[in-house]
C-alpha cells in the first residue's frame, strides 16, 4: 500500500476506522517538522526524546479532532525535577512545543516521569472552535512514558479503552523521527439505540488491542514503512477505512503585532522597566526562540 509520490518519511497523519470492531485510530509520522521544532532549542538527548514523544502525542490527539479549526494544548507543570514546564499545541496541523528545564541538573535516557518532572501533572485541553466545545483532562505524571500515562487516563477517567504507542529514533547527527499510533474502542457508542458493553473486556476491543499492541517503536519509525503499510501489518484481516488527516507542519503564532498587543496591556511603569537603553523591548517566543524587538 505505497502511495506514489509521497515519501515514506514525510510528515503525515492518517486516521482509520475498523467499523466491524467499533474502533478508530490515528497514525502520525513526524520527520522534517519534528527536526524544525527541535532546532529552536539546545536540549540534551533525553529531553529531545521526551519533546518528540510529547509532540507526537499532541498530533495524535489533534488530528483525531472532528473539526479542523480546533486546538489541542498539552501542558505539564511540575516542581522538583529537571523540567519546569513542557508545552505543546496543535491547530489545523500546525504543531509547536518547548521544554523549560534546569540545565544544571543531570538528565539520562530512561528516566521515569517522576524523575524528570518531580511532582506534577499533564493537562490536555481540547477546544473545538466551531462548536465551542471545550474539555480538559488532568493526567498524573506517573510511570515511564507520556503515552502510557495518557493511555491510562483515557481508559480509567474517560472509560474509553485506548492503546497508544510512540516511537522515537535518530540522533543529533542524523536528525530525529517519531511515529505514533492511537487506537480507541468506541464502546459507549449508541448503535441502534442500544448501548454497547463498555470496558476493556469487550471481545472486539480485546481483538483490536491484541493486534495493535504488536506495533513496535522500530516499526513506527521505520522510514521504509508508510502509515498505510503499518495499518496493513496490523489489520490486514479486517476491513479498515482510512481517512487522510492534516499534514503536520511547524507553526508558531507569534508575531510582532501580537506581542505589541500583549505589551500594551502592561502599565507604562512596567514597560519602562523592560526597555533597553535604545528604548526597545526585546521579547522572545519560547516556542520558536525568535526574538522580537518592539519599540513600545
Ligand atoms: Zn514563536
Amino acid at each position: 500500500m505505497v502511495i506514489e509520490g509521497i515519501a515514506p518519511t514525510a510528515d503525515r497523519t492518517l486516521g482509520f476506522m475498523v467499523p466491524a470492531r467499533n474502533a478508530r485510530g490515528m497514525v502520525v509520522r513526524l520527520d522534517a517538522t519534528l527536526n524544525a521544532i527541535l532546532a529552536a532549542h539546545p536540549y540534551p538527548e533525553p529531553l529531545i526524546r521526551l519533546m518528540a514523544e510529547a509532540l507526537t502525542l499532541t498530533a495524535l490527539v489533534g488530528a483525531t479532532m472532528r473539526q479542523d479549526d480546533g486546538q489541542v494544548t498539552v501542558q505539564a507543570s511540575a516542581k522538583g525535577g529537571v523540567i519546569d514546564l513542557l508545552a505543546c499545541d496543535w491547530r489545523a496541523g500546525e504543531l509547536r512545543g518547548y521544554i523549560k528545564f534546569d540545565d544544571q541538573l543531570p538528565v539520562m535516557n530512561g528516566m521515569s516521569l517522576p524523575e524528570l518532572f518531580g511532582k506534577g501533572y499533564l493537562a490536555i485541553t481540547v477546544d473545538q472552535a466551531a462548536s465551542e466545545e471545550r474539555w480538559q483532562g488532568i493526567v498524573p505524571l506517573e510511570g515511564h512514558s507520556l503515552a502510557a500515562a495518557l493511555e491510562g487516563w483515557f481508559s480509567q477517567s474517560e472509560q474509553l479503552p485506548t492503546l497508544m504507542r510512540i516511537g522515537v529514533a535518530g540522533s543529533k547527527a542524523d536528525g530525529w523521527m517519531a511515529g505514533g499510533l492511537i487506537v480507541q474502542h468506541l464502546a459507549r457508542a449508541e448503535i441502534g439505540g442500544e448501548r454497547l458493553d463498555a470496558g476493556e473486556q469487550h471481545p472486539d476491543w480485546k481483538h483490536v488491542a491484541a493486534l495493535a499492541g504488536t506495533m513496535s517503536a522500530e516499526e513506527l519509525t521505520d522510514p521504509a514503512l508508510t502509515p498505510e503499510a503499518l495499518l496493513w501489518r496490523l489489520f490486514h484481516e479486517e476491513q479498515v477505512r482510512i481517512v487522510p488527516g492534516p499534514t503536520p507542519v511547524k507553526g508558531c503564532r507569534c508575531s510582532a503585532a501580537h506581542i505589541r498587543d500583549v505589551l500594551m496591556r502592561f502599565p507604562e511603569e512596567e514597560r519602562a522597566g523592560m526597555r533597553d537603553d535604545k528604548g526597545v523591548i526585546a521579547v522572545d517566543c519560547q516556542f520558536c526562540s525568535r526574538v522580537f524587538p518592539i519599540s513600545a
